[in-house]
């Protein structure tokens, strides 16, 4: 496709799409030139066609989580997360949902079993937030109700434990096909009552502002990177 046209906020919010040798390319022509401009708690993916703010001043919580799963969705040595009361935010602009799709994360790799709504840029691919769904995955483990489990608010769902249960749930997973369970996009991602919990979380690296200092590191047990003595950690999920 030729260069990008003239900016203006409506084609800013329409990611341009176009095919080229290498496959799909989406042009965003607004946000190419230079850095998006961002507020103090401004959360702005990396193309910026995702802006919105955090639906409190203060974060409940902000985790640096060290298990696999945070390091496969986050692409790096580890995932922050910054926890939120959901007020405010959900139900979601029908404007901002429409620059969102959605993974649903498995609850079978989850140590608490529920299925979890993850939202990322359209256009960029930059994921910017997770929710927990009711529906639940046929756990890995499941001789623990996913109801019994301590509730886990840190946003990776203890993606830690998935090392112990990980071929258990695979074994699972392809016996039983897991024919009675709805497809993703059974889902409805706009009705609250799919959701679970009064929380989400928003991932650190896009918030304007955010403050780190009070962040805990969890799931060190699977860290790939050294952690300082000194600060606020836990091999695993944190005490509640
Ligand atoms: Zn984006
Ligand atoms: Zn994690």
């Amino acid at each position: 496709m030729a260069a990008p046209s003239s900016s203006s906020s409506a084609t800013l919010a329409k990611a341009r799409i176009a095919m080229s040798m290498d496959g799909n390319v989406i042009y965003h022509p607004d946000s190419r030139i230079t850095p998006p401009h961002t507020e103090p708690g401004e959360v702005c993916c990396q193309c910026a066609a995702v802006r919105f703010r955090v639906p409190a001043a203060q974060p409940l919580g902000v985790y640096h989580c060290h298990c696999r799963e945070c390091r496969r969705q986050s692409s790096s040595a580890y995932g922050t997360s910054a926890v939120y009361p959901v007020n405010g935010l959900f139900p979601l602009d029908p404007a901002l949902r429409s620059k969102l799709s959605v993974y649903i994360r498995p609850g079978v790799r989850s140590r608490t079993g529920r299925d979890m709504a993850c939202f990322f840029c359209t256009a960029c691919g930059a994921r910017v937030m997770h929710r927990y769904l009711r529906r639940r995955g046929r756990a890995a483990g499941a001789d623990i109700a996913a109801e019994q489990r301590p509730g886990d608010e840190t946003g990776c769902g203890g993606g830690g434990d998935v090392a112990q249960t990980e071929a258990r749930a695979t074994e699972e997973a392809e016996e039983t096909g897991r024919k009675d369970d709805p497809s993703p996009s059974e889902v409805n991602l706009t009705d609250e009552a799919s959701y679970d919990g009064t929380t989400l979380t928003i991932k650190g690296g896009l918030i304007a502002g955010l403050d780190y200092s009070r962040a805990v590191h969890i799931y060190t047990e699977q860290a790939v990177v050294d952690i300082p003595p000194e600060v606020e950690q836990y091999p695993g999920t944190p005490p509640p």
